[in-house]
């Protein structure tokens, strides 16, 4: 029998995990830091499940020590193209990306899904929360942005028995934030993430082909073109 050495143990971390390129590369960092992964995932009512079974494999491909996938209804307030019959911008430059915040932002999601993080994390005694939230090449949500995380992280240690009684200090791991989305896919690359896996589209096909023209395509597209790579993703002919 290996002898257990008092300190031996890797610290728990938990994710949040959408199946996307930015938290699968956010994952894989974590665990080449020593972290053990629990990943979180949301059902919250997304018009396409695509995503939902990307993540599933991620974590899978990861070895995470848990992965839950929690349901919440989001569409039940709607008015985002992510989650109500509202149609996806397409073929927009960079620079019209930069102009405002998209119909394809839901209300308060970063909030929502961190709020999630955090319960999980008191109850596993997990100080450190990792989110792949990039505010470099994104498409201006407010709640990726660092100083949203920022106060999070404040709200995360004021909010919590852990933070409150000192057992536990918060802290929200976002190592992509000043990445630009071809440096996130050279360091994925280099810890062996498996960019087919992934899933970035707002508006794929039935069988989960992206459509190569939304947002996140555009800019996950060229992510790859100037990492100097081909993306592996099916996307649709
Ligand atoms: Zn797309």
């Amino acid at each position: 029998m290996p002898l257990k050495l008092f300190g031996s143990m890797p610290r728990s971390a938990v994710i949040l995990l959408s199946g996307g390129l930015d938290s699968a590369t956010t994952a894989a960092i974590a665990l080449s830091e020593g972290y053990a992964l629990y990943a979180l995932s949301f059902d919250y009512g997304q018009r396409h499940r695509s995503e939902l079974e990307a993540a599933e494999r991620v974590a899978k491909s990861l070895d995470v020590a848990r992965h839950v996938t929690l349901k919440i209804d989001l569409r039940a307030f709607g008015s985002s193209a992510l989650t109500d019959a509202i149609e996806v911008p397409k073929d927009r430059t960079v620079g019209e990306m930069d102009q405002g915040i998209p119909i394809t932002y839901v209300p308060a999601r970063n909030t929502v899904f961190l709020s999630f993080a955090l319960g999980y994390a008191e109850v596993l005694g997990a100080a450190d929360i990792f989110i792949g939230v990039n505010a470099v090449d994104y498409s201006g949500y407010p709640d990726c942005r660092p100083e949203f995380i920022e106060a999070f992280e404040r709200v995360a240690n004021l909010a919590t028995k852990a933070g409150v009684e000192r057992t536990l200090m918060f802290k929200i791991h976002t190592p992509l934030v000043h990445w630009t989305k071809a440096q996130i896919i050279r360091r994925g690359t280099e810890l062996g993430v498996d960019y087919g896996l992934t899933h970035s589209c707002y508006d794929p096909d039935s069988m989960g082909a992206a459509c190569g023209h939304c947002d996140s395509c555009v800019l996950r597209l060229k992510g790859f073109a100037e990492a100097g790579l081909t993306d592996p993703a099916p996307y649709r002919p």
